[in-house]
């Protein structure tokens, strides 16, 4: 019987690395955790080696880690502590190495990322802010290195999956009409607009459907996820902003849909939970149990659908404009959002003024062409200094 495929996660203490760990483990003699990494909780990554046995684990920082080694040891593990940035490229990129799940939030997953790809690996990819900082960039790499890049984001796999095979064609040779990027509308869909200033981050991590870390929580209630994953379809699917059109779906069952020039529309349904796009990607082409219940068609009952209304999600727009704008715009918008977000989930803005900041930090930095990574971070640094100068401008 062959080894099983070594498979570093990334975030692996994170909503998407558990449940990624929670799929590997029901297949054993397919999937073996390599390397898991964690940034906080560190005695939840603890209990993660300890349950999975992996070669390496990779904290932030000297004190934890050695404080994380001993208490492996003690356990009678041999899992070795690596530190940092370097430690996450070391086992993003090590030979032993599979497949990749990058679930990292944020910039932070950007480097990572980017070093499993250059090592030609196949990569698991949530972490959609890495994808929207440096698109042409991570694109150029993947096709470079060869690497098999699968998408994780619910709407990306269903799209994925109603996606002819040979795609990377181009959509028209294809006879790909759109992309119907599905949304729920969040926990504010239909909260009066009086009452968004002074909505609570706890308000706003309550999602009607998904159960997700706090970030892309409160990017959920504004819409910013949906802007992000509108920039992460153009570069996954090779589509032009105008290609792909959102579409508010409340009950999220169909996490996605293509739409063909003869006027087939194909969609992708499942329950909301994020081990059914794992599975899908960690066995692509082949098909594995995921432990999600099979959908109950009866219990749904019906499906809705809406257009988004850009004034109760600004967010929304901003993404677009910065879409359309590419080069340094997506890293501009992602960055202050992430401090934006930041500064919302600690209490020191309200809920409207996430757009605000966007807008404001775009506004005052001109869009310039971004051709290395350097250029990238260079425009990410900008917009979090401009982010952070309005917090301070308004006392925050
Ligand atoms: P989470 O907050 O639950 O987990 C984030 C993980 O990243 C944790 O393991 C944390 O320790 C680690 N981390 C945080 N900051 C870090 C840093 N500076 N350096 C290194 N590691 C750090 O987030 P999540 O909900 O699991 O989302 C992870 C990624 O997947 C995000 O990019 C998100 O947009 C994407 N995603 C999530 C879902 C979902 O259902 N949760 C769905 C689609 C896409
Ligand atoms: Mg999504």
């Amino acid at each position: 019987m062959s080894r099983p495929q070594q498979i570093t996660v990334l975030g692996s203490t994170g909503s998407i690395g558990l449940s990624t760990l929670d799929v590997i483990a029901r297949h054993p003699e397919r999937y073996q955790a390599y390397a898991l990494s964690g940034f906080t909780r560190l005695s939840e990554l603890l209990a993660l080696c300890v349950r999975h046995t992996p070669r390496f684990a990779v904290v932030p920082e000297a004190g934890a880690a050695r404080s994380l080694q001993d208490d492996l040891r003690a356990a009678g593990l041999s899992t070795r502590v690596l530190v940092g940035e370097e430690g996450l490229c070391q086992v993003a990129a090590d030979p032993e190495v599979d497949a990749v799940m990058a679930a990292i939030v944020g910039a932070a997953g950007l480097r990572p990322t980017l070093a499993a790809v250059e090592a030609g690996k196949k990569i698991l990819l949530a972490n959609k802010e890495a994808l929207v900082m440096s698109g042409a960039l991570f694109m150029q790499a993947v096709r470079k290195s060869g690497s098999v890049l699968l998408p994780i984001d619910s709407e990306h796999n269903a799209i994925f999956q109603c996606m002819p095979v040979d795609f990377a064609r181009g959509l028209s040779s294809v006879g790909v009409r759109r992309i119907l990027l599905t949304a729920s509308g969040g926990p504010f869909r239909q909260t009066p607009m009086a009452e968004l200033a002074h909505v609570s981050p706890e308000q706003a991590c309550a999602h009607p459907n998904w159960s997700m870390g706090r970030k892309i929580s409160v990017d959920s209630a504004s819409m910013m996820n949906k802007g992000l994953e509108l920039i992460e379809a153009c570069w996954l699917f090779d589509a032009k902003p105008s290609q792909v059109e959102v579409v508010i779906h409340p009950q999220s069952v169909i996490h996605s849909l293509v739409d063909y020039i003869d006027g087939s529309v194909l969609a992708q349904l499942g329950n909301p939970d994020m081990r059914t796009p794992i599975a899908n990607a960690l066995a692509w082409p082949e098909r594995i149990d995921s432990g999600v219940p099979p959908l109950d068609l009866f219990a749904i009952a019906r499906l809705d659908f809406q257009a988004p209304d850009e004034e109760r999600f600004p967010c929304l727009r901003l993404a677009r404009l910065a879409a359309e704008a590419g080069n340094s715009a997506p890293a501009m918008l992602n960055a202050a959002n992430e401090v934006a977000v930041a500064a919302f989930l600690d209490g020191r803005v309200r809920y409207p003024e996430i757009a605000s900041i966007i807008e404001e930090t775009l506004n005052l930095e001109p869009v310039v062409a971004v051709d290395d990574l350097e250029a990238v971070f260079t425009a990410d640094a900008k917009a979090r200094l401009l982010a952070e100068q309005w917090l301070s401008r308004h006392g925050r």
